[in-house]
C-alpha cells in the first residue's frame, strides 16, 4: 500500500522554475514572431496594393492623361469603348476642365451638325 506512494517522486528542485523560464522564453519568441508576422503582412498588403494600383493603371482604371482622353473622346461619345475605360474617361472629364471643354465642344459640334442635317 504505502510502497505505491513512495514510488512517486516530487519534482527535482529547480525543475519548475526552469520550465517557467522556458515558457517565458517561448512566449517572448512567439510575441516576436507575431510582431514579425503582422509587420510582414502589413508590408505585404502595402506591396500588393502598390502592385495592384500599377496593374490597374495599365488597364486604364486610374488617372488618364489628357492626351489619352482626348484621343478617345470620339469613341467615348459614340459609346464605343470598354466600360471600364469609358468610366475612367468620364472620371477624368468630371475633374479636368480642359478635357471637359474639348468634349463639350465636340458634342456641341455634333449637335449642330445634326441640326444642319435636318
Ligand atoms: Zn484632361
Amino acid at each position: 500500500m504505502t510502497s505505491k506512494k513512495k514510488s512517486w517522486n516530487p519534482c527535482p528542485k529547480g525543475e519548475l522554475s526552469n520550465l517557467a523560464a522556458r515558457l517565458g522564453c517561448k512566449r517572448r519568441m512567439s510575441a516576436m514572431c507575431l510582431a514579425m508576422f503582422y509587420g510582414g503582412s502589413a508590408s505585404l498588403v502595402l506591396l500588393f496594393a502598390m502592385v495592384g494600383y500599377t496593374l490597374l493603371g495599365t488597364m486604364g482604371l486610374s488617372e488618364l492623361e489628357c492626351k489619352t482622353v482626348q484621343t478617345h473622346l470620339v469613341e467615348y461619345r459614340a459609346n464605343d469603348l470598354d466600360t471600364r475605360f469609358s468610366n475612367s474617361i468620364e472620371h477624368h472629364l468630371n475633374k479636368c476642365g480642359h478635357c471637359r471643354k474639348k468634349y463639350d465642344a465636340m458634342r456641341d459640334e455634333r449637335v449642330s451638325m445634326a441640326w444642319h442635317q435636318r
